[in-house]
């Protein structure tokens, strides 16, 4: 069973890669002037970071193997086959190879701390090249992404200009940008076809989902993406209970025979303190990928309680607090999160920048607009995001702007308030409304495609209890 890969179909919008091998490539070493470059360097696999997985962990409770129902290909056929609407055409082949024939490369191994802008400066590139290349699309902001330790490979036609500019991001996918013949490029992310196999687990909770997890046979990746899921109805680090149950449903990625690493969770279930929470993926014809319960409703809710991540809270909201910098009472009309400088803050919901600058004691403020009733405020940033200003759309969960201490702070951390329909409210215990459930003219094609996951589910669910039955 192959299935186009969509790993980054919920970063990216607009999905514009191809399947294809980058064939030409192989063919311009081969034929151009050669500066000798080691594809095989490429070959590496980068390394899945490690969640954070100690907030996930509640220690002193020892832990149990469960009965992890593993078993390969539980269901055959999940999602017909995707075909991605910017498929290489044979007609245009011919002109890329003749093009690549003409290319002389050279590869930049990218140093410690190195940007691209440094790169381009030091290989002699034009600056506007650098422009055109980031600013082509919606992904070619993922040049920026670039890691030490890997390597660029930069084309020139034969008359010196920039013609290519490739970045091998991991073992199965590349971005790659092409200049066109206007002198605009064109950028898109080369995806290596993954072999998509349907892998499910169960397990019960001991100790934490993290530990449990593994011993269900779980992934980090898998996991944390069950945290996710949940995230808005359980706190899977203060409110796991012995005795909780969860089954997944989740692809494991292979290229050819070769195992790649976790994909997405196609299905879960969580029974905490006795109640069922049930989730399915689901990307709607319009392109949109969320997680539903069975009857067609947001798991999500259209805030994030967090804007970021993994942060200690160092001030509660407080209508009498005593204000640490100024010493006298001062309502405190916000939560505030101490955080290292730098560290990304998200905007918690989707909406509209209605202010970015200085102000007062704040220092760099955003104030993000959701629509009529609700706004967020986010204080003493270091540094706001390029590319947003007043006026630029942000979801929720995209990173505006990072952790400082601009304005009157004792230390670096985010400040952040919540307002309903103008009055500050706390950020904590406010009731946060639902992002929106399954468009009505979505749902019969939404219960067609989850039908099949949601009795796999139940049959898992029900399996592990009959198991669990008899071990009693
Ligand atoms: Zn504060």
């Amino acid at each position: 069973m192959r299935y186009q890969n969509d790993l980054y179909q919920s970063t990216n919008p607009p999905k514009n890669e191809t399947n294809n091998r980058p064939k030409h490539l192989f063919i311009g070493f081969a034929c151009a002037t050669i500066i000798t470059i080691s594809y095989a360097f490429f070959s590496e696999k980068s390394a899945t970071p490690l969640p954070a997985s100690i907030a996930l962990t509640i220690p002193d409770i020892t832990t149990k193997m469960e009965q992890s129902g593993k078993s390969d290909a539980l269901v055959t056929e999940v999602d017909p086959p995707e075909t991605s609407p910017h498929e290489v055409s044979s007609a245009n082949a011919p002109t890329q190879s003749m093009q690549s024939l003409s290319t002389i490369w050279q590869e930049h191994k990218i140093a410690s701390g190195e940007s691209l802008s440094a790169i381009f400066l030091s290989n002699n590139l034009s600056r506007l090249d650098l422009n055109n290349i980031i600013y082509a699309n919606d992904i070619s902001s993922k040049f920026a992404t670039i890691q030490p330790g890997q390597s660029l490979l930069i084309g020139h036609d034969l008359s010196g200009n920039l013609s290519h500019l490739v970045y091998k991001k991991s073992a199965y996918a590349e971005l790659k940008a092409t200049r066109l013949e206007d002198g605009s490029f064109k950028v898109e992310l080369i995806e290596e076809e993954l072999d998509r196999r349907i892998n499910s687990a169960t397990g019960i909770i001991h100790s934490s989902l993290f530990l449990d997890g593994q011993n269900a046979g779980l992934s980090n990746n898998i996991i944390m993406q069950l945290a996710n899921i949940f995230a808005w109805d359980i706190d899977v680090a203060l409110n796991l209970h012995e005795g909780d149950r969860f089954s997944v449903i989740y692809e494991k990625l292979y290229m050819g025979d070769e195992f790649i690493g976790s994909g997405k969770i196609l299905a879960a279930e969580f029974i905490n303190q006795g109640k069922s929470l049930t989730a399915v993926r689901y990307k709607n014809p319009a392109g949109k990928i969320s997680y539903y319960s069975s009857s067609g409703d947001s798991l999500r809710k259209a805030f994030l309680r967090t804007p970021i991540a993994f942060a200690r809270i160092s001030s509660h909201f407080n209508l009498k607090r005593k204000h640490p910098v100024l010493n006298r009472i001062r309502a405190h009309k916000g939560v505030d999160y101490a955080a290292r400088t730098g560290t990304p803050i998200k905007s918690s919901g989707d909406g509209k920048i209605t202010f970015r600058g200085r102000k007062g004691g704040y220092g760099r403020v955003i104030i993000v607009q959701h629509g009529h009733k609700y706004s967020t405020l986010y204080a003493h940033m270091s540094k706001f995001k390029k590319s947003l200003r007043v006026g630029s759309r942000v979801k929720q969960g995209q990173v505006i702007g990072y952790v400082g201490k601009s304005g009157l702070a004792s230390g670096p951390h985010l400040h952040y308030e919540f307002r309903v329909n103008g009055v500050h409210r706390n950020p904590l215990t406010v009731k946060l409304p639902n992002a929106s459930p399954i468009q009505a003219k979505y749902k019969a094609d939404f219960r067609e495609k989850s039908r099949l996951l949601l009795q796999q589910l139940a049959q898992l669910s029900s399996t592990q209890v009959a198991a669990n039955e008899l071990f009693k």
